[in-house]
C-alpha cells in the first residue's frame, strides 16, 4: 500500500544521526519508488540556515547515485516576535519575549524563495508545540488549551502557501490527546480538511502514531479513521516514516490500520510533479 516516503530525517536534523547513504540503501531494500529527505528549519537563526544548506547540498550530492531522493524540509510554526528578533540580530540570544493580549502570530523560519533557492522542493509544515503564549513549554500541558492552539495552527499552515504537506496533524511531544481522538472535536478536523482541499494540500499519514506505545489501539483506529474521512473528501494522503535515527520499514504496522480503517493499495498518494517546486 505504501510505495513512496515523504518525511525521514537525515543527519543534518539536529535531532537525527542517519546518513543517507544508509536511508538511500534501505529504501532501495524496502522497494520504495520515491523518498523525501525533510530536514528541519525550526527557526531562522544561523545554526538552522546552516543545517538547511549542508542538508541540500548533500541530497543534491546523493541523488546522482540516487535519483529517487527527493529534497524537502519540515517547517514548524514558530512566534512571530522571536523571529522579528532573530532576524533583526541573528540569533535567539537575548530575546525576551513581548507581553501581549492575543496570541502570537505565527511564522516559518524561511520564506519560499529561499527555500527553492536552495533546491527545496516542497515542505512538510507540522505543529509541534505551543507558540500562542511565552514559555508555553514550561507549564504544565493543558488539554484545552493545546487543542485551541493546535488547531490554530494548523489552519494557518493549511493555508500557507509553503506547505506542500500537513505534517503529522496532531502530533503531540507530551502524547496528551494520545488515549481517545475524540477530546479533538470533529468540527476542528472537517475545517482543517476543508482548508486543507481548497488550497490544494496534502495530509501525512505519519508512522509515528501508529507505533508509539503512548498511543492506545482505540487512538489509533480513530486516527486512521480520521485519515480515511480526509481522504474520502477528496484530500490526498502521503506516507511519512518521520524516521530520526536508523530507518526501519514501519509500513506493515502502518498499514495493518490503514486497511481496517478502509484504504487500499493505490490509496496512498505520491507527490505529483505539479505539486512539487
Ligand atoms: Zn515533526
Ligand atoms: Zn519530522
Amino acid at each position: 500500500m505504501i510505495h513512496s516516503d515523504w518525511h525521514i530525517h537525515s543527519e543534518y536534523s539536529y535531532d537525527a544521526s542517519t546518513t543517507l547513504e544508509e536511508i538511500a540503501q534501505q529504501a532501495r531494500k524496502q522497494g520504495l519508488c520515491r523518498v523525501g529527505i525533510t530536514d528541519h528549519a525550526n527557526l531562522n537563526d544561523e545554526k538552522f540556515t546552516d543545517d538547511l544548506r549542508r542538508s541540500a547540498s548533500a541530497v543534491k550530492a546523493a541523488q546522482k547515485k540516487y535519483p529517487f531522493l527527493v529534497l524537502g524540509v519540515e517547517l514548524t510554526p514558530i512566534d512571530k516576535p522571536r523571529f522579528d528578533y532573530v532576524q533583526k540580530h541573528g540569533t535567539k540570544e537575548g530575546y525576551i519575549a513581548p507581553v501581549l493580549s492575543e496570541p502570537f502570530d505565527i511564522e516559518l523560519a524561511q520564506t519560499k524563495e529561499e527555500l527553492m533557492a536552495l533546491g527545496v522542493r516542497y515542505a512538510v509544515g507540522a505543529a509541534h508545540c505551543r507558540v500562542d503564549i511565552p514559555h508555553a513549554h514550561r507549564l504544565p500541558p493543558d488539554l484545552d488549551a493545546s487543542v485551541k492552539e493546535w488547531y490554530r495552527q494548523q489552519m494557518w499552515l493549511a493555508c500557507d502557501e509553503r506547505v506542500t504537506i500537513l505534517g503529522h496533524p496532531w502530533y503531540h511531544g507530551k502524547s496528551i490527546w494520545y488515549e481517545d481522538f475524540s477530546v479533538i472535536p470533529h468540527s476542528m478536523n472537517m475545517d482543517i480538511a476543508a482548508a486543507l482541499k481548497e488550497n490544494g494540500k496534502y495530509v501525512e499519514c505519519n508512522a509515528h502514531f501508529f507505533l508509539t506505545e503512548q498511543a492506545t489501539e482505540k487512538f489509533r483506529h480513530q486516527y486512521a479513521g480520521f485519515l480515511r474521512e480526509l481522504f474520502e473528501m477528496g484530500i490526498p494522503v502521503t506516507y511519512g516514516s518521520d524516521a530520526h535515527h536508523g530507518y526501519e520499514d514501519a509500513r506493515a504496522k502502518v498499514e495493518q490500520y490503514l486497511s481496517a480503517a478502509g484504504f487500499v493499495d493505490g490509496d496512498i498518494a505520491e507527490l505529483s510533479e505539479n505539486s512539487l517546486w
